[in-house]
């Protein structure tokens, strides 16, 4: 799929424990639930890579996964979770400010989107992030088998309005359902053909 094997690298929670920026990378946002899991493994290919649920003591985790030789993939911690403590979810937007301002192999983030919900204000506040970063963001929304056409339409409408304000926001979304494997291998064209 990405000429080489995919594999799970490591885990990191600080800046320091990051691998050598030495390749291309992609990163993977999303409230928790949105089907990031999911998402990962069809586009991997890997039934299991991305566990597939949110284990509490590995939220914070920047999880690294290889995509072949020459290309990393970044699956960020799923935001908005209700239960989490004041103090964890604070811990996370250090690492993921951090992250994202000063990783300079960061080609593109890939901000996950329910199709059923559009975007939420937790999910504003991560487009506002990456704005200020200047790490250009791609919508990609999620679960679309779950919604009728006129639901898909209307958050699809909603999601292009609400990019207008993000000067970070390439102008393009990609739907997805990994359930029926649609939208899938364009975001994978799209990693494999970012430089
Ligand atoms: P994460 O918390 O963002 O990693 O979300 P998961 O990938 O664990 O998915 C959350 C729930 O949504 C699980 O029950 C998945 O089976 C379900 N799910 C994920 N993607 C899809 C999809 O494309 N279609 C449908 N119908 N369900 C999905």
């Amino acid at each position: 799929l990405f000429a080489g094997p995919v594999d799970f690298v490591k885990g990191v929670t600080t800046m320091a424990a990051l691998p050598p920026a030495d390749r291309v990378e992609v990163c993977f946002a999303g409230r928790s639930n949105v089907g990031k899991s999911s998402l990962i493994n069809a586009l991997t290919g890997r039934k299991s890579l991305a566990r597939a649920s949110n284990t509490p003591g590995r939220t914070q985790e920047i999880n690294y996964f290889a995509l072949g030789e020459s290309r990393y993939l970044v699956d960020l911690p799923g935001y908005g979770f209700a239960e989490a403590p004041v103090a964890v979810v604070r811990k996370w937007q250090e690492l993921l400010r951090a992250y994202l301002a000063g990783r300079q192999t960061l080609r593109r983030a890939f901000v996950l989107i329910d199709t059923r919900h559009g975007i939420k204000q937790v999910d504003d506040e991560i487009l506002g992030l990456l704005d200020k970063s200047a790490v250009t963001f791609q919508v990609v929304m999620t679960k679309a088998d779950k919604v009728n056409q006129a639901t898909r339409e209307a958050n699809i409408a909603q999601v292009m309005a609400a990019l207008q304000k993000h000067p970070a926001a390439y102008p393009e979304i990609i739907v997805t359902s990994s359930e029926k494997g649609e939208g899938v291998e364009t975001l994978r064209a799209v990693i494999a053909t970012l430089e």
